[in-house]
């Protein structure tokens, strides 16, 4: 029972989706959430989108061109309907003729860390992604929204809470809008936790559970175990999907953490964490348990409540995500996830649909990633107010 509406989730959703029109079905709480569970799936709200001629779609610049932007960003591109990729920034000269040559990137796109802000004055370009290690996010996307860019942030966000406010600042500051890369909220398979969820579908959530690890290897050189680059280990970079997959399903934000970590090697991990698990606690009863290591491997989101239960497993991949319920397997196509993510950020830009992913929700996960290693470094339940 919800106190303000004076109903049940699910009574309140189906008055809602009676009202004529009805686009958002249910406008959860504060923005803490920001959970507005959709009439349609993204994949079906995109097949419907109209291809734009490439003179009119926005131009996106990746900057650092490692193994995302390489392996997943720059071949979605290929395949979106409102944006296109114009432009790189890369601190490796080769990358730059290597990516001219793939993508015929224009030579007067092609910027460096150091000449980065004369971007301002080119047309071309008109959203940026931050593509870097985590600490290097907060200020590339000021200086993009200082150029006059609209941005897209990888996740996490920053590698601090006022990291992210001065990246929505900026953003707000130059009237350019900003999000950030959580392509599993346009996931047909991950939508459908969330309506299960938010719907009550089974009845009312007791916990989820979820898991994500996997193993980094033996290299001490790489940037996830620099902790001035990461911010932190596992719980920063592939943690922060099952935090989100337990808050977009459940449809709340957490009140609560409690959380342990453990490190078996300490000469790789003696800067971030090995593995580590957490709780949320949730108003109510429901509890969202979670786990993340480099040492292991693991990729679920179990769902329990009171009339049954759903999973996805895996969960958070680029690709084959597999769902079940206790009435059967799901049955969605596999989707393009950065692709969808990408013309959902554009189409906002361009014609004022929702910023699903905003700023707002990064900084959320940021505060509630700091929260955990709070409990777990004092062994103390920290309450948050999100
Ligand atoms: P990589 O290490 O593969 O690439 C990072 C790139 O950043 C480098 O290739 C380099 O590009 C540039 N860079 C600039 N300065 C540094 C530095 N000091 N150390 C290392 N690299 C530097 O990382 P990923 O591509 O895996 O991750 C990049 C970001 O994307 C991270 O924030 C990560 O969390 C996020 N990510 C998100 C995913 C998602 O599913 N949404 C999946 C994977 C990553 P250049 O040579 O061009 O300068």
């Amino acid at each position: 029972m919800d106190e303000k509406l004076g109903c049940s989730r699910r009574e309140f959703l189906q008055r809602v989706s009676m009202g004529a029109g009805a686009m958002m079905l249910y406008p959860l709480g504060s923005f803490g959430s920001q959970m507005l569970l959709q009439e349609r799936k993204y994949y079906q709200v995109w097949q419907d989108l109209e291809e734009l001629p490439d003179e009119e779609k926005l131009g996106i610049a990746l900057v650092g061109l490692g193994n995302y932007a390489s392996g997943q960003l720059a071949p979605a591109l290929q395949e979106t309907k409102l944006c296109r990729l114009a432009g790189i920034v890369t601190g490796t000269p080769a990358k730059e003729e290597q990516w001219a040559e793939q993508y015929g990137i224009e030579e007067g796109n092609i910027y460096n860390y150091e000449n980065f802000d004369e971007i301002a004055g080119n047309d071309d370009i008109d959203i940026i992604y931050v593509v870097l290690p985590n600490s290097m996010h907060a200020e590339y996307t000021i200086r993009a929204a200082e150029a006059g860019k609209h941005v897209i942030s990888e996740k996490p966000m920053a590698t601090s809470a006022a990291d992210c406010e001065a990246m929505i600042e900026a953003c707000r500051d130059n009237n350019r809008r900003l999000s950030i890369g959580y392509r599993l909220h346009f996931e047909p398979h991950n939508e459908e936790m969330m309506r299960l969820g938010q719907e009550e579908y089974f009845g009312g959530i007791q916990k989820t559970d979820g898991v994500h690890s996997f193993d980094i290897g033996n290299d001490p050189d790489v940037w996830r175990l620099d902790a001035e680059l990461s911010g932190g280990g596992p719980l920063m970079d592939i943690g922060i999907y099952v935090i989100q997959a337990a808050i977009y399903t459940i449809g709340e934000p957490p009140v609560a953490v409690t959380a342990r970590q453990e490190t078996t090697n300490q000469e790789l991990f003696s800067e971030v964490e090995e593995t580590i698990e957490w709780e949320m606690e949730f108003p109510g009863e429901m509890v969202a348990h979670g786990t993340s290591s480099y040492s292991e491997r693991g990729n679920h989101h179990r769902v329990q409540a009171d009339e049954g239960w759903f999973e996805l497993e895996p969960a958070y991949s680029y690709t084959n995500i597999q769902g079940e319920t206790q009435e059967g397997p799901m049955d969605f196509p596999q989707v393009n996830q950065q692709t969808l993510q990408m013309d959902a950020f554009a189409d906002h830009i361009l014609n004022g649909s929702e910023n699903r992913v905003p700023g707002e929700m990064g900084l959320r996960d940021v505060k509630i990633l700091y929260a955990i290693y709070e409990a777990a470094e004092t062994g103390q339940r920290v309450e948050l107010d999100l």
